[in-house]
Parts: structure tokens; sequence; C-alpha cells
């Protein structure tokens, strides 16, 4: 079978329904021992194995690879190469759709009976995504093309297949539409009310009034006793950590967007200004209490907290320059850039891609 590669078609356009499955356990095959070195590959065989289509271009688990979509008895189906849902693993990803159903808790009930290798399992009202996690070696694509057809025979069982109907309004819509990079059905006319909804939710967000004097109170209040908490771990493991920097900067963007009411450009700045004061007063604190000590030591009266902090602050360059301060410098940075970037308007706009639909191959 040959393989194209242009525009938004099917890479690998299997035609094959997927019957031959499932193979028996015993049965020998070549490509059970198969390694799969090329994900492109392994997608191809599982393309033709599950008589899904093949797409190189739609990312749906963020993978380069792309992932296979289409429909299998009316269901909704696409697989793809991912990472686990805590994105430390490799996985083998899997989503169904279905028609919309209440009884949630009967659907994960028999959905965890004919899993199979598929171990974290979510099911919704219109969905299940399930997840098998892999080490080094993909699994055979036989052994997953059997988990899916199991899975395809149990929700015949339980939920309606939306056979080429548009999932809000039922009217026939056998296109596939990812939206989010969810594959869906979804008419003209009901993408068009998801996009007004969504521009009316955008409209309401940004019509919240913003508070910047609370986000400065409130986002002031977690810096300093962020600073508290950075002195304490520099002070009792003599050690600091670029993480305890990020935490900082997480706190005080919650903090702020908390007091502030929404995401804005001031909220985003103050968020990585006081990040950045919370770790130097965290290390005037260190320096100070450092200074408490030594003090006390040599001549028994010691200088008092305020005493120490304003010769603390007064020579805080030469301080920080003798005790290897651009460490914290950098770590400050670090947490502060790290929350600026992570700290985005939510999106409302929804992203359709469509999926080009099935072409019988001449
Ligand atoms: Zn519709």
């Amino acid at each position: 079978m040959k393989t194209r590669k242009t525009g938004s078609e099917p890479i690998s356009p299997a035609r094959r329904k997927p019957a031959p499955l499932p193979h028996s356990r015993n049965q020998p095959s070549a490509s059970r021992k198969t390694w799969y070195f090329n994900t492109k590959d392994w997608l191809a065989h599982l393309s033709q194995l599950t008589g899904l289509d093949y797409y190189e271009q739609h990312r749906v688990f963020g993978h380069k690879s792309g992932a296979l979509i289409g429909s299998l008895d009316g269901y909704l189906a696409c697989i793809g190469l991912g990472r686990s849902d805590n994105g430390r693993n490799t996985a083998v990803r899997l989503v169904l759709r279905y028609g919309k159903s209440d009884d949630t808790a009967r659907i994960e009930q028999c959905i965890n009976l004919a899993k199979g290798h598929f171990k974290t399992i979510k099911v919704s009202a219109t969905s299940v995504v399930a997840t098998r996690i892999y080490v080094f070696r993909k699994p055979t694509p036989e052994s997953v093309a059997e988990d899916l057809t199991r899975l395809i025979t149990i929700l015949k069982s339980i939920v309606h297949p939306l056979n080429g109907r548009c999932e809000e309004c039922h009217r026939t819509e056998p296109n596939i539409t990812l939206v989010n990079r969810v594959p869906r059905h979804l008419c003209e006319s009901c993408k068009n009310q998801l996009r007004q909804q969504l521009g009316v939710a955008a409209a309401e967000y940004a019509g919240i009034k913003s508070n910047l004097p609370r986000g400065i109170f409130y986002g002031t209040g977690v810096a300093v006793i962020g600073a508290v908490g950075w002195c304490v771990l520099a002070s009792t493991l003599n050690r600091i950590f670029v993480y305890v920097a990020v935490a900082i900067g997480l706190l005080v963007g919650k903090a702020v967007i908390m007091g502030i009411g929404k995401v804005s450009l001031s909220a985003r700045l103050l968020t990585g200004t006081l990040t950045l004061a919370s770790v130097f007063l965290g290390d005037v604190f260190f320096y100070t209490f450092d200074l408490m000590r030594v003090t006390s030591g040599t001549s028994g009266a010691g200088l008092s907290f305020g005493q120490a902090f304003q010769s603390i602050l007064g020579n805080l360059g030469t301080v920080m320059a003798d005790n290897g301060g651009v460490a914290s410098i950098i770590f400050a940075l670090v947490g502060a850039g790290f929350i600026v970037v992570k700290m985005r308007t939510p999106k409302f706009e929804p992203v359709f891609e469509s999926v080009a639909p099935n072409q019988t191959k001449p």
C-alpha cells in the first residue's frame, strides 16, 4: 500500500475495517517481535490494523508523529503517542467519543473491565480518555488494536454511537473537526454557536474590573511570607534552591491574580517584581540574622534586628558580592521569569482544525 504525504489528507489511509481483530494470543505474528524505533511506522501499522486514518499534521496528543483519527462503528476514535498525565512517562493515548450519556458511573465500570493494557481511564458524558504507559519499547500495534476493538465492543453495549451526526444538534455531519485538539463531529452552525459562547465569555473576562491596590496588598503579603521562608531555608540548610524561587513566584502570582481579579499586564509585571523583591528580602533577612549572630558571638551584646537590618541594607552590594549573592540573583530572575511567562490570559477563542474526510483509494 502506497502512502501519500500531501496537504491535509490522511498519510496512510487504511481502508480495512477492523474486522480481523482481535488476534488469538497463540497465533504467531512476526510484528509482535518488531521493535518500532520509528514512531511513524508504528502508527502506520496501527492504522492498517484499525482502519483509522493516519494524520501526521494533527498533533492531537502533542507528539510530532501526529495521530490516528477516524470513526469506528460510529464512534469517534483517536490514538497517538504522547506523555502520561503527569508528563513523566511515554504513553499510548486514546480518545473515544460517543453520544451524550448521563450514566458515567456505569460507563466507567464497564470500560474498566475492557480496558486491557490501558491503565488510566477518564470517563465523561461524551468521551473516554485512556493512557497506556510504556518504557523504551512501544507496545505492539496488535495489542493496542486488540484493546481498541474490545473497548469499542463494550461501548456498543452501553452508549450510542455518533454515526456521523453533529454531537450538539444531531444533524448529519460526517466530517471530523478538531476543537482545541479534541476530535468531534460538529456542524457549521454549532461551531458558530460555540464561537459566540466563547466570545461572550471573553468579553465578560475583559469586562472584569481590575483592582490593582488589592493585588499589590495580597501580593506583598505573600512576598514577605516568601522572604521569611527563603531566609529560614537558607539559614537551616545553608543552601538556596531555584525551586524555592519558582514556588515563591507561583504563590505571589496566585495572590496577585486573586487581588487584581484577572490576569493583566500589570498583574504580570507586579508578580515578577514582587518575586524578585521577595527573594532579595529573604537574602537580606538571612544576612541580618547572620550579622546579629556574629556580633553577639564576639561582643556579647549584639546588634538589634533593626540595627543589623539597616547595616546590611546599607552595604548590600558588598555583602552579596562577598557571599555568592549572584546565585540568589539568578534564582530570583528564574523564579520571576518563570511566573511572568506562565501567567497568561485565558484563551477563549476555540481552535478548529478540519480533519480531511476519508477518501476511498482507487
Ligand atoms: Zn450541530
